[in-house]
């Protein structure tokens, strides 16, 4: 068994990073784990978070992130939580790759994996054409070719987003499953839909040039926007029998405090659903952290009376 902490918190990311400052200033030991470059702030370009101005490579905001917290003494680990269980003796065992910790507090901060095309060069190409957020990344593309893939309202309402800053928008889909009124205002946009149509192939080096689709047509464009959906990495929250969101367990349920149905486990960020926003995951993360150190504090004036 490794060392003991008050709090562990599973994720790197802003949200994770923000609930380690507050509550390592809470007086509270703690240790992160998580990788920043599996952070999906990694490679990000940010230009809508306030008080920052110009924009900003999210590594380095990540990295400025994990030097601030180690001047407030939290520990890291960059490596994943492959196991979690509720303590018999109370709190919760956190196995990483490499040791086991124990700790009073959890917070799960591990954020959503998006769904990609599994394309060839897609990774190396996001953040260089490729994108997985039109609410993030549209105004890059002012007066540019564009071009969303995916079948329902979220790809939908991204191309008309598109529509009103880039210069050409196709929305290419393999069918579409969204509302008759949704599709009356889609025919009447301007967006030019390609359907039924699959991406074959990206081209470019360091940047997007053009796809091929699966009928041997070349698109030259500068953006290309996959709008799938994203899906959680629940399992560790699932076995501890943190409460899911009932209708799709994509995300994790908190109340105002960012605390879970589980005593002692608060979450935050991407992981407790949309907007997926640096700002609202730093907010959360701001709340659990303060919510994670109350608690702590609290069971330990409450040993020390016993
Ligand atoms: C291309 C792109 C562009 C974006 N642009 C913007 C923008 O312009 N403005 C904006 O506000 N937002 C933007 N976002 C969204 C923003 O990056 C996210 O909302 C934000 O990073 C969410 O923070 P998070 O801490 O919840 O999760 P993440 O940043 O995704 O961090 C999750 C962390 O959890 C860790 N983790 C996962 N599983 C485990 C495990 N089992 N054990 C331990 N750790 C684990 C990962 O290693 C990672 O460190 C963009 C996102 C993308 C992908």
């Amino acid at each position: 068994m490794g060392k003991e902490y008050d709090i562990v918190i599973l994720g790197c990311g802003p949200a994770g990073l923000q609930a380690a400052m507050h509550a390592a200033r809470k007086r509270c030991s703690v240790l992160v784990l998580g990788r920043i470059e599996r952070s999906s702030l990694y490679k990000a370009h940010i230009e809508n978070y306030c008080c920052m101005e110009g924009v900003k490579t999210g590594k380095e905001l990540l990295e400025a992130g994990i030097n601030q917290c180690k001047g407030f003494g939290v520990d890291f680990l960059h490596e994943d939580a492959v196991k979690t269980e509720i303590a018999e003796s109370g709190g919760f065992i956190v196995g990483a790759e490499s040791t086991t910790f124990k700790c009073t507090a959890l917070i799960m901060a591990t954020g959503v994996s998006r769904k990609g095309l599994g394309l060839k060069r897609e990774k190396e190409l996001v953040g260089k054409g490729i994108s997985y957020c039109v609410d993030c990344d549209a105004n890059f593309y002012k007066g540019a070719r564009v071009a969303v893939f995916g079948n329902g309202s979220a790809a939908v309402h991204g191309a008309l987003t598109l529509k009103n800053i880039a210069s050409k928008v196709y929305l290419i889909t393999t069918g579409l499953e969204i509302s008759p009124g949704l599709k009356d205002t889609l025919d009447s946009s301007g967006v030019e839909i390609l359907c039924p149509r699959k991406i074959k192939e990206l081209v470019g080096q360091d940047r997007l040039q053009a796809i091929v689709l699966d009928d041997g047509t070349r698109l030259e464009l500068d953006g290309l926007f996959i709008e799938l959906g994203a899906k959680g990495a629940m399992e560790l929250a699932a076995f501890l029998g943190v409460e899911l969101d009932p209708e799709r367990f994509t995300h994790i349920v908190t109340d105002k405090d960012q605390a879970t149905n589980i005593p002692g486990i608060f979450a935050a960020g991407d992981i407790c659903g949309l907007p997926y926003q640096m700002a609202k995951a730093v907010g959360e993360g701001c709340i659990a952290g303060l919510s994670a150190g109350s608690y702590c504090q609290k069971l330990k004036r409450e040993a020390a009376k016993k």
